[in-house]
C-alpha cells in the first residue's frame, strides 16, 4: 500500500520547505515528503546547482518550487519567506537539513571555521524555524523537523564544533516545542547515523574508517539516505500529532553500542 493511501502518513496539500536539498539527505527527505503527497520547495545555495536537482525532482511526478539561499544569512531566510507569502504560498513543513562538516582538532581550529559550523549546523535551524513559526502561530499548526545527527548525543575527536552544533539542534528542538506547542506546532529531530552521501565521501573511501563503520554499527554497514525517509514522513504527519521536542535516531543502532 502506498503511504499516501494511509491518511495517517497523508501529505497531500501540505507544503515542505527541506534546507540542503540539492543533494544528499535533504534531497532523499524531499522526495520522501513528495512521494507521501507534500508540494516541495527545495533549496541549496546555488541556483545554478538546484535547477536541475528540481527538474528531476519534477520529472519523477512531484510539485516543485525552487528557493536557493544560504539558510546562514537573515535577510535571505526572511526574503525568501516574504518571496512565498507574496506568492501565496504557506510553508506546513521545514526540515531543517543544511549543513556541513569540518574535520580539525580543536588546537588548530580557528575561530571563523567554528563559527562558520555553528552558523549552518545550528544557527540556520534557529533563523528558519522562528521566520516559519511566525507564519504558523497564527495558522495553529504547523510541523518543524530538525536533523541533528548521532553527535547530538555523543562527543568525537576532530568534530567537535560539529557535535556541540548537533548537541544544540537537540535542544533548540526541545525549546520550540515548548515554546509553540501550544500554537499547534511539533518540532522534532532526526538524528542520522552514518550515511552514504557526498558528506562523508573521504570516510567511505578510507579503508579504516569504513571497517570501523561496519564494526560499530550493529546494522553492520553505512544508512543509505532514503533510509531516513519513514522518519521525516511520521514526523511531518498526523501520525506524529502528540510526539514533541522528540529525536528518533536512524543509526543503525549505533547508540545503542557506542
Ligand atoms: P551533503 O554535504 O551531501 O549535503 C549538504 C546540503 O546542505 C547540500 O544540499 C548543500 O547545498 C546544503 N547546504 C550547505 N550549506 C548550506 C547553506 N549555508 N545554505 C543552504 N544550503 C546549504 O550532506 P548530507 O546530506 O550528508 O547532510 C545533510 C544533513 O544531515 C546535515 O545537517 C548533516 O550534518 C546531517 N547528517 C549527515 C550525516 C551523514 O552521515 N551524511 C550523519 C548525521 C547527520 P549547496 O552546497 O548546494 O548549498
Amino acid at each position: 500500500m502506498p503511504a499516501k493511501a494511509n491518511p495517517l502518513f497523508d501529505l497531500t496539500g501540505r507544503t515542505a520547505l527541506v534546507t540542503g536539498s540539492s543533494r544528499g539527505l535533504g534531497r532523499a527527505i524531499a522526495e520522501g515528503l513528495g512521494d507521501a503527497g507534500a508540494k516541495l520547495i527545495v533549496n541549496g545555495r546555488d541556483a545554478g546547482k538546484l535547477k536541475p536537482v528540481a527538474e528531476e525532482i519534477r520529472g519523477s511526478g512531484h510539485d516543485v518550487i525552487e528557493a536557493p539561499f544560504d539558510v546562514t544569512d537573515e535577510a535571505g531566510v526572511e526574503a525568501a519567506f516574504e518571496r512565498f507569502d507574496s506568492e501565496g504560498i504557506a510553508v506546513d513543513i521545514i526540515v531543517n537539513n543544511a549543513g556541513i562538516q569540518h574535520r580539525e582538532p580543536m588546537v588548530e581550529l580557528k575561530l571563523s571555521d567554528w563559527q562558520r559550523v555553528m552558523d549552518t549546523n545550528l544557527t540556520a535551524a534557529f533563523l528558519v524555524g522562528r521566520v516559519a513559526a511566525r507564519r504558523m502561530i497564527p495558522r495553529g499548526e504547523g510541523k518543524i523537523v530538525n536533523i541533528g545527527s548521532l553527535m547530538s548525543e555523543i562527543g568525537r575527536a576532530t568534530v567537535v564544533p560539529y557535535a556541540v552544533a548537533k548537541g544544540g539542534i537537540k535542544l533548540l528542538t526541545k525549546g520550540m516545542a515548548a515554546e509553540w506547542a501550544r500554537h499547534g506546532i511539533q518540532a522534532n529531530g532526526i538524528g542520522p547515523g552514518y550515511m552514504l552521501t557526498e558528506m562523508n565521501e573521504a570516510l567511505v573511501s578510507d579503508p579504516k574508517f569504513d571497517a570501523w563503520v561496519k564494526g560499530r554499527a550493529p546494522a553492520g554497514r553505512w544508512g543509505e539516505p532514503k533510509e531516513l525517509v519513514g522518519a521525516a514522513v511520521f514526523l511531518a504527519s498526523p501520525a506524529s500529532a502528540y510526539v514533541n521536542g522528540q529525536m528518533i535516531y536512524v543509526d543503525g543502532g549505533m547508540l545503542s553500542v557506542l
